[in-house]
């Protein structure tokens, strides 16, 4: 099959190429390189089966696909909120471009959404059915409410025009190819580990996320967009939560960094808490991750390291 992916040059994007590839697919990818860099596919580009296209989603495209991964959007809160007017519009006008190239050539389109989508929740774990508790005017608005503007023009796509959509809830995930100044936590608590810096927690390092290992959310793209049963929204994450304490003291222990912890101010509607209910996941795609915090830290960490010193 020919399969475009929008947003794949960024971490999850270049991850999803390279397993498209693997499984015998042509590749298609777009970028207009806000967050993502050509050298998170430049192994890719000798394969003949890859194309690289730089384009912005906020303009209409016209390809011959039969499947559509999208992914573009800046993930990390800052560089949604670098320019807070063009991540609604990716998420927007690129959901709208997208489900009408959709319809236009048959294609079946899956959507990168987010448990951002739940906000700051007030149901925990998060299961599907629950409909969320976000700020339509905060800081963090342009990227919560454009992915659930993406959600309902999928599902409208769907039911008025009979677009084969899919749509994943994705929970924090990490990795290999996360830039180094990327300010989420993840990278953020490796890359300050590594250069012997201040671990930076943000307010009293309560809060909790679940992290997944790109790995396993790649695995289950491919199973959301290969079956028939469901069209989501379903969540794909990792259920062990840990608060920022936990996972800074854990990062400290793997890299054996001499690092202090220090606390910043936290900033303005950071989720409390947040865990996925992956049991629709489980039922419908067979799907659960296999790579615990520990194991996943350290493949990353291997990574940072290495980028680190050749820099
Ligand atoms: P990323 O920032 O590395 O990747 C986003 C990619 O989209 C980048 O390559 C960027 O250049 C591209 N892009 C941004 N705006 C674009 C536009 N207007 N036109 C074309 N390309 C554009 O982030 P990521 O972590 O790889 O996230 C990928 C997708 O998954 C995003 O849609 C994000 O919202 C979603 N997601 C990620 C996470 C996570 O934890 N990584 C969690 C929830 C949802
Ligand atoms: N965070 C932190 N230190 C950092 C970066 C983030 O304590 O250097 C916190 C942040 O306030 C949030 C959590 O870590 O509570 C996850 O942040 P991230 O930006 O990775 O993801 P999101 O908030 O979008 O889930």
């Amino acid at each position: 099959m020919r399969c475009l992916v929008t947003g794949g040059a960024g971490f999850l994007g270049s991850h999803l190429c390279e397993r498209l590839l693997n499984d015998g697919h042509e590749v298609i990818c777009l970028d207009n390189y806000f967050t993502g860099r050509m050298m998170n596919v430049a192994h890719l580009r000798d394969n003949k089966c890859f194309e690289l296209i730089r384009h912005d989603v906020t303009e209409p495209i016209l390809l011959e696909v039969d499947r559509i991964f999208n992914l573009a959007c800046p993930a990390s809160p800052i560089h949604y909120q670098f320019n807070p007017v063009k991540t609604i519009k990716t998420s927007v006008m690129g959901a709208i471009n997208m489900l009408g190239l959709a319809k236009r050539v048959k294609a079946r389109i899956l959507q990168a959404s987010t448990s951002e989508v739940y906000g700051d929740p007030a149901v925990h774990p998060q299961t599907e059915d629950y409909w969320g508790n976000v700020n339509p005017i905060g800081i963090r608005s342009c990227y919560d409410e454009g992915k659930r503007v993406a959600e309902t023009l999928f599902m409208d796509y769907h039911r008025q025009n009979k677009v084969d959509i899919r749509i994943v809830r994705i929970f924090n995930t990490y990795g290999p190819r996360m830039l180094p100044n990327d300010g989420r936590v993840v990278s953020n608590f490796i890359v300050q580990a590594l250069n012997g810096e201040d671990l930076t927690i943000y307010g009293d390092g309560s809060q909790t996320r679940s992290f997944c290992y790109v790995d396993d959310l790649i695995e289950g793209f491919v199973r959301m967009m290969k079956q028939d049963k469901i069209i989501g929204p379903v969540n794909i994450g990792n259920p062990g939560e840990f608060t920022m304490l936990e996972l800074a003291k854990e990062v400290l222990d793997l890299t054996g960094s001499k690092s202090k912890i220090v606390y910043k101010p936290l900033p303005g509607d950071d989720p409390k808490m947040r865990r996925p209910d992956i049991s629709l996941a489980k039922k419908a795609l067979g799907w659960e991750p296999t790579i615990p915090l520990r194991k996943g830290l350290e493949k990353t960490i291997v990574y940072f390291d290495n980028l680190l010193k050749t820099k």
